[in-house]
């Protein structure tokens, strides 16, 4: 099994699946031991708060919840369209991502 993260904070992916399909956005974080990332303004969660003095109703904020990587695609800086990224390219002694649609290396070196 391939259990590399072939995903970066900063990368800009669109969903694939789930309620927000269709939704593109950046990822803030990553989590590699789940293969899970977060992106920015997608899959919100609504999570409540406990009251407090100043707010003894409670709450509820707005968070974003993790996506499993199987539900985004990257989208090439190169070529714009989302892809999926193979690992093979080695520049400057470095590993790169490289675009499956464009064959261009999408990571900067
Ligand atoms: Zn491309």
């Amino acid at each position: 099994m391939n259990n590399k993260m072939s995903f970066k904070k900063g990368d800009y992916v669109l969903v694939i699946s789930g309620d927000d399909k269709g939704k593109k956005g950046k990822i803030v974080s990553i989590f590699p031991k789940k293969m899970q990332v977060i992106v920015e303004s997608v899959n919100f969660l609504k999570k409540h708060t406990k009251p407090t003095q100043n707010v003894p109703q409670g709450g509820v904020i707005k968070q974003e919840g993790a996506l499993h990587i199987s539900n985004i695609k990257l989208i090439c800086n190169k070529c714009n369209k989302p892809t999926t990224v193979k690992r093979e390219k080695i520049k400057e002694g470095k590993r790169v991502r490289v675009c499956k649609k464009c064959k261009e290396i999408i990571d900067k070196v």
